[in-house]
């Protein structure tokens, strides 16, 4: 199918929405980005990518590299992630602090920041020099080796990451954080800070349409019944608590961050990676979410 004129159309439909989002500002450096910017890139599985828009330009993935570090961990922990951390919606806003304190100290699921957290816990267990191995793992997927942190974005949510040292520190408290807080800090706010286009990540993104493999070279990155499951939590939980309206409106498994990028997929279909940093006030891409609603619609076609 030919997706160029679907994405054309609803690009041009969705730009007059300009200046309804808000860009986020709890991250200063993140307050910098020019809110006119939008881009989308579909990427099928038969190997064909269409583009429209800033799709090339590079931003900051933040929350989406939470799809990342979780696939890390669950290739090497397998299903024993789930005594430390849930997959059930939380319902709450992604930093929200509430639900740990009934919960002894276990995140409702990995895409909020307190499951994030853990999970990143989890990857410096694992791995000697985390940092380099997101970096690695992520040019892996996109076969694109320009990928890097925005060392200004990463120190500037340092700097504020007051909310997250406290997720962390209460957690640690229930004896479900291993490791030195300021390290797991450093680690979140870096694998947050890496900076990617759509096209980049529509590509990262293929695995997880395509059953666990890398169709780059056919590595097998988590198995098919971890890629079903990695869906399901994205489906349920992707979106924080608009995770079950973007269930309803767009009817796929994704993932946003307050960069403004949105990754959403169709199992061994395609994947749709959209950007647009205005955001709406569950810290979603206003614009983004709009476009995959859309897209979804015209192409008569999402999981359901
Ligand atoms: N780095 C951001 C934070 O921890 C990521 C949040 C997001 O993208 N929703 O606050």
């Amino acid at each position: 199918m030919d997706y160029k004129d679907v994405i054309n159309q609803i690009y041009n439909e969705v730009k007059p929405m300009w200046g309804q989002g808000k860009v986020a500002d709890y991250i200063p450096a993140l307050a910098m980005t020019d809110p006119r910017q939008f881009g989308i890139a579909v990427q099928t599985l038969d190997g064909e990518m269409f583009t429209v828009g800033d799709a090339e330009t590079k931003f900051s993935i933040q929350s989406i590299s939470k799809v990342f570090t979780f696939a890390m961990v669950l290739r090497h922990l397998g299903d024993k992630i789930w005594t430390s951390v849930g997959r059930e919606p939380s319902g709450n806003p992604f930093n929200s602090l509430v639900q740990l304190e009934h919960e002894q100290g276990i995140p409702r699921n990995p895409f909020i920041n307190a499951g994030a957290l853990v999970v990143t816990d989890r990857l410096i267990d694992l791995y000697p020099r985390p940092k380099e191995a997101i970096l690695d793992f992520v040019r892996r997927l996109t076969g694109n080796d320009d990928i890097y942190f925005d060392h200004t974005i990463a120190r500037s949510e340092r700097e504020h990451a007051d909310r997250n040292m406290a997720l962390a520190y209460f957690m640690k408290s229930f004896g479900n954080i291993h490791n030195d807080v300021e390290t797991i800090i450093d680690v979140y706010c870096s694998q947050c800070a890496i900076s990617m286009s759509c096209v980049d990540l529509a590509r990262a993104f293929r695995f997880l349409a395509n059953e666990g493999v890398n169709p780059l070279d056919n590595e097998a990155i988590l198995t098919p019944s971890q890629a079903k499951r990695l869906g399901a939590v994205m489906l349920t939980c992707g979106f924080y608590d608009e995770s079950g309206d973007f269930a309803f409106r767009v009817g796929m498994p994704g993932k946003s961050g307050v960069g403004g990028g949105v990754v959403a997929y169709i199992p061994r279909n395609l994947v749709i990676a959209t950007w647009s940093p205005e955001l709406n006030p569950h810290g979603n891409s206003l614009m983004g979410i709009e476009t995959l609603e859309r897209f979804t619609t015209d192409i008569q076609n999402s999981i359901f």
